[in-house]
């Protein structure tokens, strides 16, 4: 068994599908991509998950073939291809805004591809039946995009990219279109499905949610470079810095002479709104754990749970979250302007970027 660690930047050589190799893109005085070293599995499910103007797309663009870079290479399968135009290189790329033609049938939409490469009318149409059922949408090769729901159109763009069965799929925000429930389903079976089909994925997303709930491994990009890379659990649990904890999650910091007060040495600290019970000044505290007084300035009812912005006596604040199974939910709400003592266990506490 290898350890979170052992994992994360272990990629055997033969295996490789995706490297970036000292990537860089200018344009003008905008440094969008700043030195980006990766290496991505073959059938790995990779994001690239950062804030808007991080530089997600500009390198999914060159990966792609759309963009030359300014410096650097791009190997896809160990061979390097950057000099290579678009349509010599085996990946596919799926947009937000999928780009169906409108006048085109489902089928159509999904066979073009292998016409233009000159695929045979009987082959296209096998190909393209085949994929539209891997995306669980046969029956509707007759449609039009415009009768179909905004899921099953992000569905025939997925059947157009898979019909050409890349090596690897670039996908560019795909789900950013969708409201909250249908993305987390969409989620879910595209996840199912990159298994089944076993092509590598490279995922953008600025929603660290997503990221989370699909990636086998994430980069955290920040200003055009890679600021973590780590397996999801990883990612949230030791987050190597005060951006990556505040990008994946709640940030929850404790730094300087809070961190001093309330655990006994100055640093900077994240300690997970989970991980910390809530109780009544008053009550009778555990000992050896981890504590830290104050006042609760906010709840906020989230449905399953409970969130409490607590402002520390020692100064900046914490937030709380109680899952709603446990204790009264109107004991909770009333919580507002209390009194309270903050628990967690010292393991819980992160060291961000360094030794617990
Ligand atoms: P993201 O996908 O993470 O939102 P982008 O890769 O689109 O980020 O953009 C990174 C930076 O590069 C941004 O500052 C953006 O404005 C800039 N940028 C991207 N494409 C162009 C372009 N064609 N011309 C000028 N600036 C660009
Ligand atoms: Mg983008």
């Amino acid at each position: 068994m290898k350890t979170l660690d052992e994992q994360v930047g272990t990629v055997t050589a033969d295996a490789t599908a995706v490297s970036l190799r000292g990537l860089r893109k200018t344009f003008g005085d905008i440094t969008a991509v700043d030195g980006i070293d990766l290496d991505l599995a073959e059938g790995e499910f990779f994001s690239m998950l950062g804030p808007s103007g991080s530089g997600k797309t500009t390198v999914l663009r060159m990966i792609a073939g759309f963009e030359v870079p300014t410096a650097g290479r791009i190997l896809l399968g160990g061979v390097d291809v950057t000099d290579q135009a678009p349509y010599a290189r085996d990946v596919n790329t799926v947009f937000q805004d999928y780009a169906l033609f409108p006048h085109m049938s489902v089928l159509q939409n999904v066979e073009y591809g292998l016409r233009v490469k000159g695929v045979d009318r009987r082959s296209r149409r096998t190909r393209a039946v085949e994929a539209l059922s891997t995306v669980r949408l046969e029956g509707y090769g007759d449609r039009r995009p415009s009768q179909l729901s905004g899921g099953q159109r992000q569905r025939v763009a997925l059947a157009r990219a898979l019909v050409n069965r890349p090596k690897v799929l670039l996908l560019d925000e795909p789900l950013g279109a969708l409201d909250l429930k249908l993305r987390r389903e969409m989620q879910l079976e595209l996840k199912a499905l990159q298994r089944d089909v076993g092509i590598t994925f490279v995922f953008v997303t600025h929603d660290q949610e997503e990221a989370l709930t699909m990636s086998d491994r994430i980069a955290v990009f920040n200003g055009g470079r890679i600021e973590q890379l780590a397996v999801p659990a990883e990612l949230y649990e030791h987050p190597a810095s005060a951006f990556v904890a505040g990008f994946v999650g709640t940030s929850n910091l404790l730094e300087g002479e809070i961190a001093a007060t309330i655990l006994g040495t100055s640093g900077l600290f994240t300690v997970r709104p989970e991980k910390i019970q809530l109780q009544l000044r008053d009550a009778v505290a555990e000992p050896g754990l981890c504590t830290a007084t104050g006042v609760v300035r906010e709840v906020v009812y989230l449905g399953s749970a409970t969130q409490c912005v607590v402002d520390l006596d020692a100064g900046g604040s914490l937030i709380v979250l109680q899952q709603n199974a446990q204790g009264s939910v109107q004991d909770k709400l009333e919580l507002r302007g209390a009194q309270v003592r903050l628990t967690w266990h010292r393991e819980h506490t992160v060291a961000i970027g360094g030794q617990p």
